[in-house]
């Protein structure tokens, strides 16, 4: 546990229970403050939601988990395990994948078990490619850890340093080239370039316009995932119990419309129903881009400028459902590719909902060592712009063509889900503000896209930005990692500002 050594307790509120939020309350409440946590929805976990269903609350966001570490640390700071709260079944079989032309082919946390499956699929250049390129993607996640990812505020200049200090990994960033230029060097087998291609959408990208060393992320799975025993949300739940446990206060349906600010700091938010809260310290936890468009006032229109501008990442069509499946055996996480690889990306960077796109169906009830029950509960996830405007008479004709293409694969589901369990982008952006129904923040296209994001520190002074929308990116290690940002940045400054003369500011920071 950290602890500040200031005039306590100092009130922090923070503005959003996803995941990022969830973990600056315990941060903050570790180093003595009292802490009020405001959530627009009836429950905590913004993303990491759910949809009832008669088998029971149904994912309808993240599915796994990965960088386990980070979850391990953030339980820490109220002195408890993560496993004390919910259980994390380690995967064998990371994901599973099946092409239109009947090959399948599954990826292991065990390499040596992955070589095996790669040797049947593709025979030994299939090996030799594979083993290439995840030395490669090993590298790249050790070198850019920690001058990246836990770098509060990662910079140009320092970067260039780093690599400079290490010119092999140069070549292993291929730093001119796109996800695809590198995929099409690695990989002689197109099956191969089409599925290490897919771990651009999970930063809501297309592997024709993210840099190459996006390959990454790819280790990001290769390091572990972790299935939450009955759903992603237990997880947020857990948080959520453990807050109140500790005296955090948390209001649900308080949705935030404004903060008001005093000489240049944050004074105090105020609620859609009339209250205000007064606050010494404020986070700001939902997509940055909601203070740049004046969504919290105009007081804050300063702030994270650049996401206003910005090109956002994708957004899904996403089925929650239960049923029985019939065809391919299922893992908990599979990849049904499409036919063409290119043409849902062009339909998604032409801003069209894709005709033939490839689907991830994620068989929530898997992968957890038990039987499995006879009504299982699904989650199919297809990508789609994030300005997509969805008009309810195209889900219909849109579900006819996934159906389609699942009996391609073999597969369907009684009953066949019907247009009531889709979250289109349209809702994505209507539950989460100022997104445009990106889920990922802005777009992660472009060599210095991950050097554009917002960082913790803003040009007022205590107030402070965390979420997948900021540094150091979106997806749910990613945010959590930003609430340890968040909050070391405040920790820091009020040592500094206590240091100092009562008139001193902070010097040497970045400002969002
Ligand atoms: C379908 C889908 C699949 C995904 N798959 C994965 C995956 O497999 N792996 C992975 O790591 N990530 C995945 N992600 C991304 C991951 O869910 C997000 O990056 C992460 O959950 C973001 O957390 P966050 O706390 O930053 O934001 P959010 O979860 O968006 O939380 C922000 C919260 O702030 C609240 N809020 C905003 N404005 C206000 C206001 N004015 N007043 C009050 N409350 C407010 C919102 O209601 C919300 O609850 C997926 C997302 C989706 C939707």
């Amino acid at each position: 546990m950290t602890h500040v050594n200031a005039p306590a307790p100092q009130r922090a509120v923070i503005i959003g229970a996803g995941i990022a939020g969830l973990a600056c309350a315990v941060r903050l409440r570790a180093a003595g403050f009292a802490v009020t946590l405001l959530e627009r929805h009836g429950t905590v976990g913004g993303k990491i939601r759910t949809i009832p269903s008669d088998a029971g609350p149904i994912d309808a966001g993240p599915t796994v988990l990965t960088m386990r570490h980070v979850f391990d640390d953030l339980f820490a700071q109220l002195g408890t395990r993560v496993e004390d709260h919910v259980t994390l079944i380690k995967q064998n079989e990371l994901a599973r994948h099946f092409w239109p032309d009947g090959s399948t082919l599954s990826l292991y946390a065990d390499e040596e078990r992955t070589v095996g499956a790669l040797r049947t699929f593709g025979g030994p250049e299939a090996v030799a490619d594979f083993l290439k390129f995840t030395k490669r993607t090993r590298q790249l996640f050790s070198a850019f850890d920690a001058p990246m990812m836990q770098a509060p505020e990662p910079k140009l200049a320092a970067l260039t340093k780093h690599v400079l200090r290490q010119p092999h990994l140069i070549p292993a960033m291929a730093p001119l080239s796109t996800l695809k230029t590198l995929l099409k060097r690695s990989f002689r087998d197109p099956r191969l370039r089409q599925l290490f291609g897919r771990y651009a959408t999970y930063v809501g990208g297309s592997p024709t316009h993210a840099p190459a060393i996006l390959s990454l992320i790819w280790q990001a799975e290769a390091n572990g995932v972790w299935v939450v025993k009955s759903g992603m949300h237990k997880l947020t739940q857990a948080l959520g119990r453990l807050l109140d446990a500790h005296g955090v206060e948390t209001h649900t349906n308080a949705h935030v419309d404004r903060i008001e600010t005093q000489n240049g700091h944050a004074k105090a938010v105020h609620l859609a129903n009339g209250t205000h809260i007064p606050c010494d310290v404020l986070i700001h936890a939902g997509d940055p881009r909601a203070l740049a468009t004046g969504a919290l006032g105009p007081a804050t229109t300063h702030i994270a400028k650049q996401t206003a501008k910005a090109k956002r990442s994708f957004s899904a069509r996403v089925l929650s459902f239960a049923a029985a499946p019939h065809g391919p055996d299922l893992a908990h996480h599979n990849v049904f590719f499409a036919e063409d690889a290119q043409s849902e990306f062009n339909d998604l960077m032409a801003g069209r909902i894709p005709a033939h796109p490839s689907f991830y169906i994620c068989a929530l009830d898997r992968g957890h060592g038990k039987h499995t029950p006879q009504l299982e509960r699904f989650e199919i996830i297809t990508n789609a712009p994030a300005t997509a405007d969805d008009k309810v008479e195209d889900l219909s004709p849109w579900l006819h063509q996934i159906t389609r293409q699942m009996a391609q694969h073999g597969i369907s589901f009684s009953p066949t889900p019907d247009t009531t369990t889709i979250t289109t982008p349209q809702a994505f952006a209507q539950m989460f503000p100022a997104t445009q129904g990106a889920l990922y923040g802005q777009t992660p296209h472009g060599l210095t896209a991950a050097l554009q994001r917002p960082t913790a520190r803003t040009k007022i002074p205590n107030l402070y930005l965390a979420g997948g929308g900021t540094h150091p990116g979106a997806g749910v290690p990613m945010a959590t990692l930003s609430a340890r940002h968040a909050v070391e940045a405040i920790l820091s400054d009020q040592i500094s500002t206590s240091r100092s003369a009562p008139t001193a500011t902070r010097g040497g920071m970045s400002t969002a």
